[in-house]
């Protein structure tokens, strides 16, 4: 629904903020911020909800759930991905969570999702438990890429992990998503004395499965508030852990906003390993940042901007939504949230590497699952 302006000023119905605009934001167009960067990559999350307990993420016993009518429902996060892709210029959504295949309702959100007049990438962040009959109905509804999470390919270490014994659910999962999708990515966090030597293991099985591997640094987004900044594994350590064993070269093509730095894999004689010309990416989010060139906005699940994963604050979508206002209302509190997002996430100081002391960082409240990774 979009809203045709007659000229006259518009009053806000009851529940609705009254949108102020600062005197250099600009009224119209896409998702900018005050450094110049715009967001066209849109986190979407689903549920709070998830079905692993990764013990970098979420605590053993969980996290109390959302209450259901707090969470957006299909027809609310159609509407706000509606407004995304067509008044604010958002070209590529991603559904996470939580665990985004808990929604009974998926392959409707996505369905209904690809058949909008602006029609953005869709792509699912899933740890594939139960993909295994669904990722047909997902490449039918439009779903175009998916993004598996697994740490190892050791029953026991998954175990300990993700506290579920879910590998072979997992694989499964991924076997399907291989059979429906042209690119499967894979998405590994490494923790220390846990699966950080497994990295090579892990990166030859999906090169020979032609799946594209990329090492997440462990960011400080835990329900425990274990993470703790030296015995995180670094970009720099998973590259010393794979050159045991491949030979990775920077890649040429341009990185163009990716938040993973990508090499070229080969074996450590010069052969190419694997099926298609290999790449493994590494995601340094907290040694070497990327936010200069940062293009992503996020949606939690009750309808929440977040500007970034690390952000103290949210700009409430789903209450303005739900109390009548119009879509041209709801671009403008969106470009707002956006407007106000920090040069930076602050955990680097000065670039002479990561101290979170002396940058004054805080975690926020909200863990990776409620947030949506
Ligand atoms: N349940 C889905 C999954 O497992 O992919 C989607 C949500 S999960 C929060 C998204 C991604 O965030 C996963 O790849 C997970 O490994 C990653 N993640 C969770 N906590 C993290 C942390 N503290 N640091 C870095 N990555 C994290």
């Amino acid at each position: 629904m979009t809203t045709v302006s007659l000229g006259m000023p518009r009053l806000p119905a009851a529940g609705v903020p009254d949108v102020r605009l600062p005197a250099d934001r600009p009224a119209t167009g896409g998702l900018l911020d005050r450094f110049g960067r715009v967001a066209t990559d849109l986190r979407v999350s689903l549920t709070d909800r998830c079905n692993l307990r990764c013990t970098y993420c979420m605590p053993a016993e969980g996290l109390p759930t959302l209450p259901k009518d707090s969470v957006m429902t299909r027809e609310e996060i159609v509407r706000l991905v509606g407004i995304a892709t067509s008044e604010l210029g958002v070209r590529q959504v991603r559904f996470t969570g939580g665990e985004p295949l808990l929604r009974r309702d998926l392959v409707e959100i996505v369905a209904e999702c690809a058949a909008l007049p602006h029609r953005p990438e869709l792509s699912l962040t899933t740890n594939a438990v139960g993909l295994d009959s669904r990722a047909a109905a997902l490449r039918e509804a439009g779903l175009d890429r998916v993004n598996i999470s697994l740490d190892t390919l050791d029953p026991d270490t998954f175990a300990t992990l993700a506290r579920r014994p879910f590998l072979a659910r997992t694989l499964a999962g991924i076997d399907a998503a291989a059979r429906e999708f042209d690119l499967v990515k894979i998405n590994a966090v490494l923790v220390r004395g846990v699966n950080l030597d497994h990295a090579a293991e892990l990166l030859s099985w999906c090169l020979e499965r032609g799946f594209e591997l990329r090492f997440i640094e462990q960011m400080p987004l835990d329900a425990d508030h274990a993470w703790d900044r030296a015995a995180m594994v670094t970009a720099a350590e998973v590259r010393e852990q794979l050159g045991t064993r491949f030979a990775l070269e920077p890649d040429e093509e341009p990185r163009d906003g990716a938040p993973a730095e990508r090499f070229v894999v080969r074996d450590l004689d010069g052969a190419p390993h694997g099926r298609r010309r290999g790449r493994v990416g590494i995601i340094a989010s907290v040694t070497e940042p990327f936010c200069d060139d940062c293009r992503r906005t996020r949606l939690t699940a009750e309808g929440g901007v977040r500007d970034c994963l690390f952000a103290h604050t949210e700009t409430d979508l789903l209450g303005p939504l739900r109390a009548g206002a119009d879509d041209a209302v709801l671009a403008d509190l969106w470009r707002g949230a956006m407007w106000a997002k920090q040069a930076g996430h602050g955990m680097s100081d000065s670039g002479s590497g990561t101290d979170l002391d002396s940058s004054g960082f805080t975690q926020p409240e909200r863990t990776m699952s409620a947030i949506g990774g």
